[in-house]
């Protein structure tokens, strides 16, 4: 038995860790050498338990990312200090990360497990007698599996080689960022929104800044845009990527499952999006687990994946129109 993974991301490698902690083979299918450029991720405290239970929370501490207390908002009117929360043990804060680094730190701790990474691109899909998912096509050759995890990202590979529906729920939403060199005045990291979308900025080591900037594409800014706190910084070039809610409308079936943004994208307003890669990644992973140790069915474990991806996604949904709402912002209706 075993099981390909498509993509290295933080999904592809939360899932390879879980299998490797139960010794099934796991081999990754990675079309980019790492470290391969990220957005500067900021990590809701919610990770650092699952980085436990994967035993890698060292690479965290270990990384020396920045750490806050929360995230300072401007949305629709003055800026204004919004806490992760507290509990027993003192406040909870979120770390900055370097996000390209911080995904080849995870990367590296599976490999180090025993993950077999293969450096292709995942062209297709192989089937068995009984017309489950059986293995991948890649620039390298087929691989067999008992398992595919797809793990793709916003490339959809697994989706769209089944041509399974992607059910969509926002307006066509844009995302341009980049990062910019030199001192900030303001706190970071922020959120402001305004007519046309909202800006966000992080600090993600000294004096380095990555920014993002959310809008309907019809209003999406030029590449050559930037923030106007930035404008007297050292800017390097931008990117966009499409950020418009979205969800396979089959996240598990025969013989596969997609996780993290191969699953499902909401706009990175709730910066939940590594946290639900890893998580989904682990949850696929724990389902596979069960379904080769004869626990669960195949069936069972769809619908139950199914089901609770669906509710998260659903729940942030729900959380993120209403905001929107709130400020007028992309046709979401009062
Ligand atoms: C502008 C922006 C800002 C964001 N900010 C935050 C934030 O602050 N906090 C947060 O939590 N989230 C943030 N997110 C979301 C977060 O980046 C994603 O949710 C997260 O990276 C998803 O991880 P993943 O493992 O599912 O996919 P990815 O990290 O995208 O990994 C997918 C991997 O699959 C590989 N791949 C794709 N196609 C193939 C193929 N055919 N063959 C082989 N390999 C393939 C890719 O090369 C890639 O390495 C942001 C997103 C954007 C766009």
């Amino acid at each position: 038995m075993s099981v390909v993974i498509v993509g290295g991301g933080p999904a592809g490698s939360a899932a390879a860790l879980t299998l490797l902690d139960v010794q099934i083979p796991v081999t990754i299918v990675e079309q980019k050498r790492f470290p391969r450029f990220r957005p500067g991720e900021t990590l809701h405290p919610g990770i650092e338990p699952l980085l436990a239970k994967l035993g890698v929370a060292h690479q965290l501490e270990s990384a020396g990312y920045l750490r806050h207390l929360g995230v300072w908002a401007g949305w629709g009117g003055a800026m204004q200090f919004v806490p992760y929360g507290t509990d027993t043990n003192g406040p909870w804060q979120g770390y900055q990360a370097i996000g390209a680094d911080f995904d080849q730190r995870l990367l590296d701790s599976a490999c180090s497990r025993g993950a077999q990474i293969l450096a292709a691109k995942v062209s297709g899909v192989s089937f068995n007698a009984s017309n489950e998912v059986a293995g991948v096509m890649t620039s390298d050759g087929p691989v067999e599996a008992t398992y595919v995890i797809d793990c793709s990202g916003s490339a959809h590979v697994l989706a769209r080689q089944l041509r399974l529906p992607i059910a969509r729920f926002s307006p066509r939403l844009v995302a341009r960022l980049g990062y910019a060199t030199g001192c900030l005045g303001d706190p970071s990291p922020s959120i402001r929104s305004d007519r046309e979308g909202w800006t966000w900025i992080a600090e993600v080591a000294p004096n380095r800044f990555q920014w993002t900037r959310v809008t309907e594409a019809h209003n999406r800014p030029g590449p050559t845009w930037i923030p106007h706190g930035l404008r007297d910084l050292d800017a390097e070039p931008s990117r966009s990527a499409d950020v418009t809610w979205r969800m396979a409308k089959a996240v598990a079936g025969p013989g596969y499952f997609l996780a993290g943004d191969a699953a499902a994208v909401l706009d990175p307003s709730s910066s939940h999006g590594v946290l639900r890669a890893i998580m989904s990644g682990m949850m696929a992973a724990h389902l596979v687990v069960q379904q080769l140790c004869g626990e669960a069915d195949a069936q069972m474990c769809a619908l139950t994946y199914q089901n609770w991806l669906s509710s998260w996604v659903h729940h942030d949904i729900k959380q993120m129109s209403r905001a929107y709402r709130a400020v007028h912002l992309f046709g979401f209706a009062t």
